[in-house]
């Protein structure tokens, strides 16, 4: 094999896909090519010794071999394995939801390092068994900062005044991507109605660093009121909603599918 052909990268698995008899294609975040797509030959067979290391949402570090059309993985060393995001229910099925954002909200093709850091760290800590809620409303707020569509607490995105400490409710407007001060919230179409704690709450989050965030004293009431805001803003932002969005709320009822149909490459 051309030595010029080949290429080292670190990797998170977002979502694996049934190729051929007993390939899979591979949807990757990297740090310098964003998303990516790549192909794992032969890693449906019993004796693959590199499917244990292309597992979904394992971090690993791969070596590639350029192709003409999709690139193909030669070698493949897990580096952190998240055992848990797949055995675990609730946590396989926020894994897929922070997956799944991130192949919606991943350039392709460009560096990324902040956003396959803040994935990287936000599976780790899954895993790690931390706060679920904490860990996903922290890694949503800052995946939208990354990919440019932080959502506007600090002006009224109505009259675009700053917004105030004022005793609320203050409304969230999806289609204009921010908070409503309590005046323009009033009758506003569209809107939801947001509380003081909840907006509180979102700017702390975007300004505060994981390990300070972790141990604050938000409700848990709180942090659902701002994942139920961030669900609107998403669905107003993706093209598709998120699919494990929908799951999420099902959790009680339903399992998620571990792998998603088949689809041939673009
Ligand atoms: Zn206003």
């Amino acid at each position: 094999m051309n030595r010029e052909r080949l290429y080292r990268t670190e990797a998170i698995i977002l979502r694996r896909i049934d190729f051929g008899e007993a390939d899979r294609l591979l949807v990757l975040l990297t740090p310098e090519l964003g998303k990516h797509r790549a192909l794992a030959k032969g890693v449906r067979k019993i004796r693959s010794r590199k499917a244990g290391h292309l597992e979904r949402f394992m971090r690993t570090s791969l070596l590639l071999a350029r192709g003409r059309e999709l690139d193909v993985i030669s070698q493949a060393e897990v580096i952190a394995p998240h055992p848990h995001l797949r055995e675990d229910l609730d946590r396989s099925a926020l894994a897929h939801y922070a997956a799944e954002l991130a192949e919606a909200l991943a350039p392709e093709g460009e560096e990324s390092r902040a956003l396959y850091r803040l994935l990287s760290d936000t599976l780790d800590r899954l895993d790690g068994g931390e706060d679920p809620q904490r860990v996903i409303r922290y890694y949503e707020l800052h995946l939208l900062e990354i990919a440019g569509f932080r959502p506007q607490v600090e002006f009224c995105v109505g009259c675009g005044e700053p917004l105030r400490e004022e005793r609320g409710p203050y409304g969230f407007d999806p289609r204009r991507g921010g908070v409503l001060c309590p005046g323009c919230a009033r009758g506003a179409p569209g809107a939801y109605p947001l509380s003081r704690a909840a907006l509180k709450g979102m700017r702390f989050i975007l300004r505060t660093p994981y390990p300070a965030f972790r141990t604050a004293p938000l409700r848990a009431e709180t942090l659902r009121e701002i994942g139920e805001l961030i669900g609107h803003h998403l669905r107003a932002i993706l093209e598709r909603p998120p699919r494990a969005l929908a799951v999420l709320g099902q959790l009680a009822r339903s399992a998620p599918s571990e792998e998603q149909p088949p689809r041939p490459p673009s």
